[in-house]
């Protein structure tokens, strides 16, 4: 759990769900995206209705081969990789920090570009839903103990009605070629594309630990 990321209760999901009507494919994506992620945050219940209406607008299965970007870090990239199949693993998820709530989503192509959709949540259209209003804002107005619950309703309640989208074109990139270089510096070997300065990037600007103990 990252700081400022605090858990939200699970309890009473399913009957908020109930109420607001759900589809069954919506209310099963969301399971699965909380479970994943490990708590209902409102990023995360967003993002799956996100996905969700991507991947309708686009035509496609979410069994079909897809790429997504996330333009942040927060909640929305598990929506990608539980519901779109776009995982870090796989490489066919972006997360570009640009700090908006969107999303985009293509289907895999050989070309050097592909048609896309974008949805992101509208600021305009959050005025019909004061409590996603006032969370979205990080506003000091919203209190999570008391407000949980009601931002909760309101997000099952505005589904999509929330959302602006897009067609956009995206760039892709293919698979890199690569060979084996070895680092100076640790001895390591590194895909040629990944050195730079004469050495990795763990010996170098992305170095993030120090050692604390010999090698074993
Ligand atoms: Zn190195």
């Amino acid at each position: 759990m990252q700081p400022g990321h605090t858990r939200h209760s699970t309890g009473g999901l399913d009957a908020r769900m109930e109420a607001a009507d759900l589809e069954e494919r919506m209310k099963n994506y969301i399971r699965q995206c909380v479970a994943f992620h490990t708590s209902p945050a409102p990023g995360i219940l967003i993002g799956a209705f996100m996905v969700d209406y991507a991947l309708e607008l686009l035509g496609v299965s979410p069994y079909e081969k897809l790429y997504g970007v996330c333009e942040t870090p927060k909640c929305a990239p598990d929506a990608l990789q539980v519901i779109a199949h776009c995982t870090t693993g796989n490489n066919r998820l972006r997360v570009i920090p640009i700090g908006k709530f969107a999303i985009t989503i293509n289907a895999a192509t050989k070309e050097a570009t592909a048609e896309a959709v974008r949805v992101f949540v509208d600021l305009k259209k959050l005025k019909n839903y004061p409590f996603i209003d006032i969370w979205y804002a990080n506003s000091p107005e919203y209190v999570k103990a008391t407000m949980d619950e009601m931002l909760q309703q309101e997000i099952f309640r505005a589904g999509r009605g929330i959302l602006t989208s897009e067609r956009v074109r995206v760039t892709v990139s293919g698979k890199r070629k690569w060979k084996p270089v070895t680092c100076p510096c640790c001895g390591d070997s590194i895909p040629d594309y990944l050195f730079g300065d004469g050495k990795c990037g763990g010996c170098g600007p992305m170095g993030y630990y120090e050692k604390i103990s010999g090698k074993q």
